[in-house]
């Protein structure tokens, strides 16, 4: 490789290996839920390697944080050109999810200081706070909130599974939320958001293929399923007297399949409450969240409708009480067209020649799309497999897409 291309490589490595030495998980993989310890020590590894490259930080109304280059105010010519993702992860999930786009942000704006380029547009590498919304129920819970999708009140009041409110948890993070809320004028300044991230499916390893720009993201929720029957003892009561909600959630488990399976979807139930979670006790209580997503927002809307009516006739088969509530819902995305065909051109002038690729996952440039125009890259991840230690990208496809990200900034903001 040249010295330019060992010199990112050593940027690369060093930046990545910092942050992904935070929030290791005794019990395997990555752990750094939103405004824990973990997470505040990722946000201060932000803002020194921002600093390291002569990057101011600044947070917004809504808990995210922006490295500057150069400082607001120097270069106001033309809106501002973002790029990033996010620092939180899920529970022992994987090392690059966010993280990759957040250090090849990084390390694509030292890239373009260390070879003299001048920024003609102010540049921001962006961390976006709670993606994974892992802890509060929140998927791109920061990205949301800046553009005016989450309301405040609400959401800054829900809670963990300690009963700590995410308004409590920000402030004892230092990321006081007294004005927590939307952020109109710093949206207004963008001119373009790029998100780069690792590839959460097999697409890019099927096709030989190390980088994508992604076309859409599919419409996506998240679903709050509460049975309620009665406790009771596992031994003295009789089959037929109990009321017991794990037959109802087996059969809601089972519905969300059948009904994905069907429409060409995906349904996932991954968390499950047992109460009072006891081993000889015929549980009183489950909840369970419902995760699905499909290709177009009818097919979802068709998803949840046979899911329901699955649940309410397993509970009334077995004497329970079913209460389905929505906690998140995004809409489909298509990203801009015009951005995405600027970002394809100036990347095959450098040799490379992405493919175009949908997702079905969410991710924080969804939540801004239907304000700033927006793209995503998705780099190669050998396994397919994400959240979890086992997603994967190699070193060389790692800096093939920061080196992209760096084609693409200055594109957008040096020319
Ligand atoms: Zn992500």
């Amino acid at each position: 490789m040249s010295g330019n291309g060992d010199r990112l490589r050593g940027e690369f490595e060093a930046c990545f290996g910092g942050l992904a030495a935070i929030g290791q998980d005794p019990a395997g993989g990555w752990t750094r839920l939103a405004w824990t310890d973990e997470d505040r020590a990722a946000r201060a590894w932000f803002e020194a390697e921002a600093g390291a490259r002569g990057l101011g930080v600044e947070p917004d109304r809504a808990g995210n944080l922006w490295a500057w280059w150069p400082a607001p105010g120097e270069a106001e010519e033309g809106g501002v050109v973002a790029v990033g993702s996010h620092l939180d992860t899920v529970r022992r999930g994987g090392a690059y999810d966010g993280a990759l786009g957040v250090v090849s942000g990084l390390v694509a704006v030292g890239e373009l200081i260390a070879r003299g380029v001048e920024p003609r547009r102010p540049v921001a590498v962006v961390a976006f706070a709670d993606e994974e919304g892992g802890r509060f129920g929140t998927p791109t819970f920061g990205s949301r909130l800046l553009a005016g999708a989450l309301d405040p009140a609400e959401v800054l009041g829900r809670t963990d599974q300690d009963g700590v409110t995410v308004a409590e948890a920000m402030a004892a993070a230092g990321a006081g939320p007294d004005e927590a809320g939307p952020d109109p004028a710093l949206l207004g300044r963008l001119a373009a958001f790029v998100e780069l991230h690792v590839e959460q499916g097999r697409g890019l390893a099927d096709m030989g293929q190390p980088v994508a720009l992604a076309t859409a993201m599919w419409p996506h929720g998240r679903w709050r399923l509460t049975l309620t029957g009665e406790a009771n003892h596992a031994g003295t009561t009789r089959l037929a007297d109990r009321r017991d909600p794990m037959l109802g959630l087996a059969a809601a488990v089972l519905a969300a399949r059948a009904a994905a399976s069907e429409l060409g979807a995906v349904a996932t139930v991954g968390r499950v409450v047992v109460d009072p979670n006891s081993a000889n006790s015929v549980p009183s209580q489950v909840s369970a969240w419902l995760d699905a997503r499909a290709e177009q927002d009818q097919t979802l809307d068709w998803l949840v409708t046979a899911f329901q009516s699955a649940v309410e006739e397993a509970a009334g088969r077995n004497g329970l009480t079913a209460e389905l509530t929505a906690e998140s819902r995004s809409p489909g995305v298509a990203f801009d067209e015009d951005l995405t065909a600027r970002l394809y051109s100036c990347l095959r002038a450098t040799g490379l020649e992405p493919v175009a690729l949908p997702t079905a996952a969410g991710h924080d440039a969804g939540a801004l799309a239907g304000s700033v125009p927006t793209a995503m890259l998705f780099v190669r991840n050998p396994t397919g497999t994400s959240h979890s230690p086992s997603e994967s990208a190699t070193l060389d496809d790692c800096l093939t897409g920061a080196q992209a990200l760096a084609t693409v900034i200055e594109e957008l903001a040096c020319r």
